[in-house]
């Protein structure tokens, strides 16, 4: 069976960190130098990650060292989404806050118009005005200040000019990073003022542990599903099923965890998946108390780490056991809310009476 990689680095949701197939690709976007820059490849391939991590690699305040630090304040403020200096430009269609980043639509195009009140899938020139006023205005962090547009081909022919005379005339200590997925509909003007770089596609042993990292089963069909793109294959396999494991983390994790708010927290979950973590979360913290790496959560690391350092390692493999002994029954319990807490009970006592 392929194992993920491991890495050192504790992971945390949002992190401007490319996914592992595009670090070559952000290694030369680093080393160009230059301000405008245009990555294209498929999507649902990790490029709006590969964006962010481009992003905070201008904008990290470290004094030394490997850029993004992800540590300094600027990395942080990244990730947290509300960097002063960075704008993300994406269609309406993808804004989290519904209504924000509308175009004042006095040039969208008959068949915008036509999709009525549905979020515009294009990039309107409403959303770029702002960028010149970004252009005049010194930074808030005393660093560079960022645009992303992502992607670009969704910008349409005004928001497309309005870039262009900014890229013509980059502001000093202003950077463009441009996502694309179709190069062919993206302006040849503001192509040739922009270093392209390729996005690789990951190939099937990058992308499945990558996929089974994040809880996927079966990630060989889901990920030949959505064509090869992990990201997106994510999306298809279960839209919530992230949101959920991130739960689980905080869960399982957190020194505030009590076994009722888990079981609380953990209820759309289920029983029989929070079992099934339980296991894999167990069998890695007792392989890096003996000195492995993780199998199943390479990017925990630390936080496995922090928790089996106050665990016997017979404690650990004995709560292991315990929860694998419960996998027989899981599956059909007779009360799934006390299935659930027992569980956390037992995690949770082993882990140090919490
Ligand atoms: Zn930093």
């Amino acid at each position: 069976m392929a194992r993920a990689p491991a890495t050192a680095m504790p992971h945390r949701p949002g992190m401007p960190v490319p996914m592992p197939w595009h670090a070559a690709a952000l290694q030369a976007a680093v080393a160009s130098g230059v301000p405008s820059i245009l990555v294209h490849g498929t999507a649902g391939t990790g490029e709006r990650r590969f964006a962010l991590a481009m992003a905070a690699h201008w904008l990290c305040e470290a004094a030394a060292g490997p850029r993004p630090c992800l540590e300094c304040a600027g990395c942080k403020l990244v990730e947290a989404g509300n960097h002063p200096d960075l704008r993300m430009i994406e269609p309406a269609s993808m804004a989290a806050e519904a209504g924000e980043g509308e175009g004042d639509g006095e040039d969208e195009t008959v068949e915008e118009k036509g999709k009525g009140k549905a979020a515009s899938q294009a990039i309107l020139i409403g959303q770029l005005r702002p960028l010149t006023e970004l252009a005049r205005i010194t930074s808030h962090r005393g660093g560079a200040r960022v645009v992303v547009i992502h992607p670009a081909d969704a910008m349409n022919i005004s928001a497309s000019n309005a870039l262009l005379k900014l890229l013509e005339e980059p502001p000093p200590g202003m950077r463009f990073l441009l996502v694309a997925h179709r190069l062919q509909r993206v302006s040849a003007t503001v192509l040739s003022r922009c270093m392209r770089i390729a996005l690789p596609m990951p190939t099937a042993t990058q992308a499945v542990p990558w996929l089974e990292a994040q809880g996927i089963e079966d990630a060989e069909t889901v990920l030949a599903l959505a064509g090869g793109a992990p990201q997106a294959a994510l999306e298809a396999a279960d839209p919530v099923r992230a949101a959920l494991s991130k739960i689980w983390l905080r869960c399982v994790s957190e020194a505030s965890t009590t076994a009722l708010s888990a079981a609380r927290d953990t209820k759309d979950v289920g029983a029989p998946q929070v079992l099934s973590w339980l296991v894999q979360w167990t069998h890695d913290l007792a392989r890096v108390k003996a000195g492995s790496p993780p199998r199943y959560y390479p990017q925990q690391a630390a936080t496995l780490q922090r928790l089996s350092a106050t665990m016997t390692l017979r404690a650990i493999t004995r709560l292991h056991r315990t929860l694998a002994l419960r996998q027989r029954w899981i599956r059909h319990p007779l009360n799934p809310q006390l299935a659930l807490e027992s569980l956390w009970i037992d995690y949770l006592q082993a882990m140090g009476g919490r």
